[in-house]
């Protein structure tokens, strides 16, 4: 159990403080600025998002002796009767500990009394849809009949729970779960109040993983100060946190083997957010990938992983071939000789390619473009005059000349300076229109890739600087000519060196 000592430390004391919930606080403070309180409450929303603790400042709020535009002053001496848990008026239920049957009996008993000292008795029920049936219909009753110093705050994660005959007879507030940024701005917050030295990047881990939950995050950099003192790194997060790269990689081999895209590429995500070193990532999924190649080619004896791990690996690959495998070493292997340290593009493409099925048997690929611009299907997307036609002295097997030497010049180039890394498998020229270069995808998600307006005109500069004259540019989705790309994969000196690092072809599948 966590002691909350953030938690309650930095809990907000005015509405103003109040992260991520002005539709509800907005609504409060006009209601006390007017003098129009209603009588119940009902405070719905997920766990840690300000539900009790706007509770509260509600009951100091109606209490306060010198209130500020409707707000409480929280220096008044009944302000800090509530502030101190000592508010003889203010009354907190928690329905959850024991369901609520002794209190709201208590309750029953009691809330016709005057209060004690302030203007009003405010009862806070938090998770008021724990109670049971007859505790609910008893605070029912009350709801009916409630005197007029009483104030109900009913508070819930779970609204539908709760007697619909006690929803309507309260003013119903939903609070959101807060953002990301909202949680590292009162975490930044707190910091330099505790003497906290935290990396930005742990600082966001905790935000994500905490789903919006301010009391989780503030719970959790609290036990990651008592346990690791008062400078915090992202590692030391992610070990409290029980991110681990071994639990990633073989997830994302099972999503590789189900052929299961959007499954892989959230794991790709979570591994890339959580902070974790996607170099080592990678080098880590192949070395996994190669042990289960192994294993699928009966070689299992060989691996050094534990027999629990073993039995994990001869379930997954009998759903897969070795030819799959083998594929996915290849472009997983080949990505560890580009990777930037922080995208997790180049992992992506290697998923959608190794998942993707093959082409099948296509006629060359000059000839399906014939077909497709035939059709007239594609609208030509230049809006500017084009400039006086200069003779073309590039044809499309100029280019596919110098491809190679083009791709080169993009290194370093995009926001992560892999945009070479990109187009190298992507894609191929295809054809030359004018001044227009048509670039043939293999795959729709490459193409978004680099239709996306940050790419595509570094692409345009480049190839006006290496073909000497600018060049508009347009991309289709085309089928890979299988017979081409086999030939290049033998070629790949990656594939011998799967095979070098044991792998043993028992049959090739196609
Ligand atoms: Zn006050």
């Amino acid at each position: 159990m966590t002691s909350q000592v953030f938690y309650r430390k930095w809990r907000p004391h005015t509405l103003a403080e109040v992260v991520g919930q002005e539709h509800v606080t907005r609504t409060l403070r006009n209601a006390l600025a007017l003098g129009r309180v209603s009588h119940a409450y009902l405070f719905c929303g997920p766990r840690g998002t300000g539900k009790t603790s706007t509770g509260r400042i509600l009951a100091k709020a109606v209490n306060c002796l010198s209130p500020a535009q409707g707000g409480p002053c929280n220096v008044c001496s009944s302000c800090q009767a509530v502030n101190e848990g000592r508010a003889l008026d203010v009354i907190e239920i928690d329905a959850a500990s024991n369901r609520g049957i002794d209190e709201i009996r208590d309750l029953r008993e009691k809330v016709n009394y005057a209060p004690n000292l302030a203007r009003y008795k405010v009862y806070i029920i938090d998770e008021v849809h724990m109670l049971t049936e007859p505790a609910s219909n008893a605070l029912l009753k009350t709801l009916e009949e409630p005197p007029p110093h009483a104030i109900f705050v009913l508070a819930t994660t779970e609204p539908h729970k709760v007697l619909p005959t006690i929803v309507s007879r309260c003013q119903r507030f939903d609070f959101h779960r807060l953002s990301q940024s909202a949680i590292i701005d009162k975490l930044s917050f707190i910091c330099p109040k505790e003497n906290i030295d935290i990396e930005p990047e742990a600082l966001r881990l905790i935000a994500r993983a905490t789903a919006g939950s301010l009391r989780d995050a503030e719970n959790l950099l609290e036990q990651l100060a008592a346990y690791y003192g008062h400078e915090i790194k992202l590692a030391q997060a992610q070990t409290m946190l029980g991110i681990n790269s071994d639990l990633r990689i073989a997830e994302l081999a099972r999503h590789i083997v189900s052929r299961d895209i959007p499954a892989g590429l959230q794991t790709i995500n979570n591994v890339s957010e959580d902070g974790l070193d996607l170099r080592q990532f990678n080098r880590g999924l192949v070395d996994y990938l190669r042990c289960l190649l192994l294993v699928k080619s009966g070689s299992g004896e060989v691996v050094d992983v534990t027999s629990n791990e073993l039995e994990e690996m001869k379930r997954l690959v009998v759903n897969t071939t070795l030819d799959h495998l083998l594929k996915a070493i290849k472009l997983f292997g080949a990505i560890d000789l580009r990777l930037d340290n922080y995208s997790p593009l180049p992992l992506e493409l290697a998923l959608v390619e190794c998942v993707l099925p093959s082409a099948e048997k296509q006629p060359p690929l000059s000839a399906q473009f014939a077909e497709v611009t035939k059709a007239a299907s594609l609208p030509v997307e230049a809006e500017s005059p084009r400039p006086p036609e200069a003779e073309v002295k590039q044809d499309i097997d100029y280019f596919r000349k110098h491809w190679k030497e083009f791709i080169q010049s993009l290194r370093g180039e995009g926001s992560r300076g892999n945009l070479d890394a990109l187009l190298r498998s992507a894609c191929e020229p295809i054809a030359v229109e004018g001044d227009t270069l048509i670039l043939g995808f293999y795959y729709r998600f490459h193409k978004e890739k680099i239709e996306d307006p940050k790419y595509q005109h570094l692409v345009k500069r480049k190839l006006g600087e290496v073909f000497g004259q600018p060049y508009q540019l347009r991309c289709v989705l085309i089928s890979r000519d299988k017979k081409a790309s086999s030939q290049t994969e033998l070629e790949n000196p990656l594939v011998r060196a799967a095979l070098e690092m044991g792998a043993k072809i028992v049959n090739e599948e196609s």
